[in-house]
């Protein structure tokens, strides 16, 4: 089943709002097994609304529509519907006692905006929205649906959970298209595709192998459609095999940042850490997940010698000799957060960003990140590039690795 996507709201096209909604909706498509093959944002406006629709149906079997259903906008995209399925606006009691039953409590807030709501295109199916006034409209024609829901994100996801998806589950039962994401840590995109030349090579018709770069991680998405799905577990299994060598972790859709931090919040330890060249980047990725308190206990930005000195005990006479980029700050810079905090495991980062502040034996992107724990502490370097985003973004990612490995190693031990 494939379906196309299309968002109504001049706020989206002056930039005023994120589209979120088409995320939303083909996410849950995608698990559905469907196929989004276009996303689109429009204006309010009934020419770019219908000139959406039409160039739609001649590529999907399902159109999701998002906005323009409130009180406030002349109900712009049920008029242009209804004009569009050839069918007059009228009054649905269903939905009239809904809205009566919503403004119970304060019937004088009831105006003639809100009983509009009331009136939808006669060929429609209403979807019941109980978390909002609008309804969502379902059309069947020809074997194509067209849903027009809400643009305000939780009216709309409430709609999708409980009315939408359900419906589109029965009416496309061989709706297949299934995959799984694989997370691989600091190996460049190419040198990962070269590693898996022969795996891409004999993927049978229906399989597609797909590439997914961030700073510090490449996520691979392995895709099978229609009967192709049967051998999507085979395919994997393989997979992880041709990617024995390299370090990966089964992951989510979603953000393998969030991944990473969810095995440090299952991992049961507490930590800390003290970040010079990653200025609290690592601290906001393990505060981004919620109930982070439980096991994160702080963090010290020590950005300046004082601070690595003063506040985490860094040997003056280690940071003259070695430099502040070196293996014995970081050490210290570790050991000095995990005794400031009291934690188990403390990880510090210590490097040159850049852009400038390179040297011929410490170029920009050196950065030297070590991790303090209950027995002992390691470091390593890592040399990665002249960006500054990808040398704070990949630092941090591998510090927090570097982190878990400790971690699970010593549990293992
Ligand atoms: P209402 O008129 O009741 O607010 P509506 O169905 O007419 O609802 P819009 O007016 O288009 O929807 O949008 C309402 C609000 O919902 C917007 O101000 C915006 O905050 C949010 N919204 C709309 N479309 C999107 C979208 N595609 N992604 C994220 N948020 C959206």
């Amino acid at each position: 089943m494939k379906a196309v996507i299309i968002t109504i709201g001049d706020e989206i096209l002056l930039g005023q709002i994120l589209d979120t909604n088409s995320r939303f909706m083909a996410r849950e498509l995608t698990k559905l097994g469907a196929e989004t093959v276009e996303m689109r944002s429009v204006a309010d406006e009934r020419n770019a609304i219908v000139r959406a629709i039409n160039d739609a149906t001649l590529r999907a079997d399902v159109i999701l529509l998002t906005g323009g259903l409130g009180p406030t906008k002349d109900d712009l995209t049920k008029k242009v519907l209804a004009e569009y399925f050839d069918c007059p606006l009228v009054k649905n009691e269903q939905v009239y006692h809904w809205l009566e039953k919503m403004f119970a409590d304060i019937p004088s807030r009831m105006n003639r905006y809100n009983v509009s709501q009331a009136l939808l295109p006669e060929k429609c199916t209403p979807l019941h929205n109980l978390k909002g006034t609008a309804s969502g409209m379902w059309f069947e024609e020809k074997n194509k649906v067209l849903v027009s829901l809400p643009g305000v994100p939780f009216e709309m996801e409430y709609l999708m959970h409980y009315e939408v998806l359900p419906r589109l589950k029965k009416k496309f039962t061989n709706l297949l298209l299934r995959y799984k994401m694989i997370t691989v840590f600091d190996v460049p995109e190419s040198e990962i595709a070269l590693k898996l030349a022969d795996f891409e090579e004999q993927l049978p018709e229906g399989m597609g192998l797909a590439y997914l770069p961030s700073e510090g991680y490449v996520r691979l998405r392995l895709t099978a459609k229609g009967s192709a799905v049967e051998q999507l577990e085979k395919q994997y299994e393989q997979l992880l095999t041709a990617l024995h060598e390299l370090p990966y972790q089964p992951s989510s859709e979603g953000d393998s940042r969030e991944d990473l931090m969810r095995r440090l919040k299952n991992a049961g330890v507490s930590v800390s850490c003290a970040e010079s060249c990653t200025g609290g980047n690592i601290a906001h990725m393990i505060t981004s997940l919620p109930g982070a308190s439980a096991y994160f206990m702080g963090g010290v930005v020590a950005y300046s010698n004082e601070v690595k000195k003063n506040v985490l005990g860094v040997n003056a006479q280690d940071l003259e000799k070695y430099g502040a980029v070196s293996e014995p700050v970081a050490r210290q810079m570790a050991e000095g957060a995990r005794r400031v905090f009291h934690t188990q495991y403390a990880v510090s980062t210590t490097g040159i960003a850049g852009p400038d502040g390179g040297t011929k034996e410490k170029p920009v992107g050196t950065i030297w990140m070590a991790v303090a724990g209950p027995n002992g502490t390691i470091a390593e370097k890592m040399l990665i590039s002249h960006t500054r985003e990808r040398n704070i973004g990949r630092g941090s990612v591998h510090a927090v690795q570097l982190l878990l490995a400790q971690i699970e190693q010593d549990k293992k031990a």
